[in-house]
C-alpha cells in the first residue's frame, strides 16, 4: 500500500522534540513514505509566551532547516508548513507569519482555552484539578470552531484534544462537534487524523471515530500526520489510522502544495 503523507512532523527548534529534519526525512525514506510535511511550533510575539515553541527569531532558521532538507531528499516530497495556535487576539500575528515565507499549508491547532493554560502541557496537568472538564470540551469546541472560521488554516490539528489524559466531557459535547465540523466545511478546512493520541494517556487517534464518521457525512475531508517530535515517531501507527479513516468512509485523504488542495485516494 502506499501511505498517505505524513504532515504533522516537529523539529528540536521547538525545544522539546529531537532529531533534524534530515533525519525525519531518513525515516520517512526508509519506513515507504512518499511525502512528509513539516509543522513545528509556530513562534509567538513574546518568546516568554510559553516554553514549548521556537523563538519568533528562529522563523528563517526553521525554513532553511527544512529547506535543506528538501534538497538533501529529493526523492522524497517535503513540505514546508507550521502548527499555528489559534488564539483570539493573535489575527494580526498569524497574517504576518503567512506573508514571511510561501508556506505549503498552515495547521491551526488549539492548544489554549484561556491564557496561560495548555490543556496538552503534561506541566500543567494539575489545572485540569481545578476546571470543570465539560467547560473546557466546550470552550475547546468554541475556539475550534472560531480557528475554522478564521479562513487562516488549511487543516485543523487534532480535534479533540481535550482527551489527551483521559479527561471527558460529561455532558455530550456532539451539537459543539457538529457546529465545529460545519464550520471546517464552510471554511474549506480538513481535519487531521493524528496518531499520537494512541500514545498518550488516551490511547486513541485524535478525532475519535464519532467524530471522523460526522466529518465524513459533512464532506470534511482528511490529512494524516503522526505529530512526531522524534525522527522514529514518522508515520507511527498509520496502519491504524488509514484503517479507521476507511471504516469512517472516507476514501481520499488532502495534500497541500503552496496552500493549494488536491485529493489523493488511498
Ligand atoms: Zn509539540
Ligand atoms: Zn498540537
Amino acid at each position: 500500500m502506499k501511505w498517505p503523507a505524513d504532515y504533522h512532523l516537529h523539529t528540536p527548534l521547538c525545544r522539546h522534540a529531537t532529531g533534524e529534519p534530515g533525519e525525519y526525512a531518513a525515516r520517512a525514506v526508509a519506513i515507504g513514505l512518499t511525502e512528509i510535511g513539516f509543522s513545528d511550533h509556530s513562534p509567538m510575539p513574546r518568546d516568554d509566551f510559553d516554553n514549548w515553541r521556537m523563538y519568533a527569531s528562529q522563523l528563517d532558521e526553521y525554513v532553511a532547516k527544512v529547506r535543506r532538507a528538501q534538497k538533501d531528499f529529493p526523492q522524497l516530497t517535503i513540505r514546508l508548513a507550521l502548527e499555528v495556535d489559534y488564539l483570539p487576539g493573535y489575527e494580526d500575528w498569524i497574517r504576518g507569519l503567512a506573508a514571511r515565507h510561501p508556506w505549503d499549508y498552515f495547521i491551526g491547532s488549539v492548544h489554549y482555552v484561556s491564557d496561560g493554560w495548555a490543556i496538552d502541557d503534561p506541566q500543567k496537568i494539575s489545572e485540569w484539578k481545578h476546571r470543570n472538564a465539560s467547560e473546557v470540551w466546550s470552550a475547546y469546541f468554541e475556539r475550534l470552531t472560531k480557528a475554522a472560521e478564521s479562513g487562516f488554516f488549511e487543516i485543523i490539528g487534532h480535534a479533540d484534544l481535550p482527551k489527551k489524559f483521559g479527561h471527558r466531557p460529561s455532558r455530550v459535547c456532539t451539537p459543539l462537534c457538529e457546529k465545529f465540523l460545519n464550520a471546517a466545511k464552510k471554511h474549506d478546512c480538513a481535519i487531521e487524523i493524528n496518531t499520537a493520541g494512541l500514545r498518550k494517556d488516551c490511547r486513541e487517534i485524535y478525532p475519535s471515530r464519532e467524530i471522523l464518521q460526522l466529518a465524513f457525512q459533512k464532506g470534511v475531508p482528511i490529512t494524516f500526520g503522526s505529530d512526531a517530535h522524534a525522527p522514529g515517531e514518522v508515520g507511527m501507527n498509520f496502519a491504524e489510522a488509514v484503517q479507521l479513516a476507511r471504516e469512517a468512509g472516507f476514501k481520499k485523504y488532502c495534500r497541500f502544495a503552496q496552500r493549494k488542495r488536491e485529493s489523493v485516494v488511498f
